[in-house]
This record gives structure tokens, sequence and C-alpha cells, in this order.
């Protein structure tokens, strides 16, 4: 039942995208935003994307769910001028051969710059046709737009694709960021987790930081950007634009 409502939910397009802001690890400020679906069913409630997602990949869902998310966050991130967007790209629509149009169309139909964009895979897309996986990726760089490697780590992390994939970025999944500051160990790794990406010139991004400790070791570490619970939640659009403005508007002042 939860398959049909699903369904009816993407036919009705009852979903809400929500944005992560991303801040520079300088202290910078806000740098860009994550796409995060969102599914609030009428009497079941919040349904996380850890449950849906998964069910729209095996019911062939996920392609429509998927061009949804990527029309309105890109709609929503033209109206975002100084912030780049990023997209969760599910490894079934990798598969999809038509997801380069998409998204080409998905751009021109909206006017976001594609040097704006940042479209994250998982090490998901190597499992089935790393092959393909490789062509369309590089068919997506072709357009302009940045891919981020996402949930970087918890994979199975054989380094030899790193150097032939074309990622511009790095997200150290937050499992490594949870245990920086009880184990010594966690450090070595994101330290060199940093190295690795910035050696192949990689922006590196830490996930899911929820207290300063890890903000300050993290900065330490040489990690670029960040993002999590202690700087912003996600949100709907309407938040975003909120700041937005309010940024714009002491910039002025
Ligand atoms: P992800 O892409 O790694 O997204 C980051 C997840 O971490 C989000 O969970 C976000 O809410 C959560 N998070 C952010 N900061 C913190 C923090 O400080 N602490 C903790 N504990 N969590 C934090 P969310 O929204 O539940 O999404 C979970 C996963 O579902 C995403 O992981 C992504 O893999 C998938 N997902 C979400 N939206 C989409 C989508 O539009 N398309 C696809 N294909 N997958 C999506
Ligand atoms: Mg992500
Ligand atoms: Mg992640």
């Amino acid at each position: 039942s939860l398959l049909r409502e699903l369904q009816s939910a993407i036919s009705l397009q009852t979903f809400d995208v929500h944005y992560q802001p991303i801040v520079a690890a300088d202290g910078g400020g806000i740098v860009g935003v994550e796409a995060l679906l969102r599914w609030n069913h009428p009497s079941r409630g919040a349904i996380p994307p850890s449950v849906f997602i998964p069910l729209a990949e095996q019911s062939g869902l996920m392609s429509q769910l998927g061009e949804i998310v990527l029309r309105r966050a890109l709609a929503d991130g033209a109206r975002w001028p100084a912030l780049s967007v990023a997209v969760n790209l599910s490894p079934v629509q990798i598969r999809d051969r038509w997801l380069v149009d998409l998204v080409s169309v998905a751009m021109a139909d909206t006017g976001i710059a594609s040097s704006r964009v940042v479209l994250e895979v998982t090490e998901g897309i190597l499992i089935d046709n790393p092959q393909e996986a490789l062509q369309r990726l590089e068919a997506l760089r072709a357009l302009g737009v940045s891919i981020a490697l996402d949930d970087f780590g918890t994979g199975f992390s054989s380094l030899s694709y790193l150097q032939k994939f074309p990622f511009n970025r790095l997200k150290i999944d937050r499992t490594f960021v949870a245990s920086l500051a009880s184990s010594g160990s966690t450090g070595a790794i994101i330290q060199a987790i940093v190295t690795l990406g910035h050696g192949l010139g990689m922006k590196v991004l830490a996930e899911g930081v929820e207290t300063d400790e890890q903000r300050v070791l993290l900065r330490l570490a040489g990690c670029d950007e960040m993002q999590g619970f202690l700087f912003a939640r996600p949100a709907p659009a309407a938040e975003i634009d909120k700041f937005m403005t309010r940024a714009g508007r002491s910039a002025v002042a």
C-alpha cells in the first residue's frame, strides 16, 4: 500500500524539497545548499528518504521521482545566484541514458548556470556497470556541472576509481565525523581523505557536523566545506529565500 501511495504522490507531486546549507570551512558563510526530498504522508506523517528512496528504486519509480527533485531544485536554485545547488542522484538514474538530456533541459528551462549545479552520486553507481557510469558522468561533466562523491569512505572505496572518475568533490560520510572526537584513528582517516582529495584536485566537504569541536578538528584537517546541524538543518525553499533576501539587504547596506 505504501507503493501505491508513493505512485500517487509522484503523480500529484506532493513531495517537498528541503535545502540544507553548505558553509565554507573558513567561516565565510553559506556557499551552497543540498536538496533533500521530504515526503509528508497525510496519515503516516513524515516518511524518511531511507524508506521511500529504496522503494522507488525497486519499483521503477526513481527516474520520475528524480526528475521532480531535479527540476524543482534547479528552479529554486536559480533564485539564489550566489549559491551552488547539489542534487542527489540514485544509481538507477545514472543507468538511465536520458539523464544527460534531462539535466540539460532542466538547466535550460530554469536558466541556472551549469557552474552552480552539483550532482551527488554514491559508490553504488560502480556496482553494476562502472564503464557505463563513467561515460554518463563524463557526459554530465561536459554540460559544465560538478560531480560530488557522497558518503565517501563507507562503500568499498577502491581508490583506483577515484583516479578514473571525473569527481570534483568528495563528501566525507558523517559516520567519520561522528566518531572524530572519541577516536584518534578517525582523525588520521579524515586527514588522509583530505590529502587524497586535494591531491586529486577535489574539494573536500565534511557531512553531519553537529558540534563546535568537530568543526574545529575538521577545519584543522583542511576540509574546505561543511554541512550539518551545527550550521543549519534542511529547511523549505522559503527559508533560503528569506535568508538570501536578508543577506542581499545587508550586502547593499
Ligand atoms: P545524503 O545525501 O548523505 O544527505 C545527508 C543526510 O544527512 C540528510 O538526511 C540530512 O538531513 C542528514 N544530515 C545533515 N546534517 C546532519 C547532522 O548534522 N547530523 C545528522 N545526524 N544528520 C544530518 P536525509 O534528508 O534523511 O536523507 C538521507 C539520504 O537519503 C540522503 O543522504 C540521500 O542519500 C537520500 N536522499 C535524500 N533526498 C534524495 C533525493 O532527492 N534523491 C536521491 N537519490 N536520494 C535522496
Ligand atoms: Mg547527498
Ligand atoms: Mg551523504
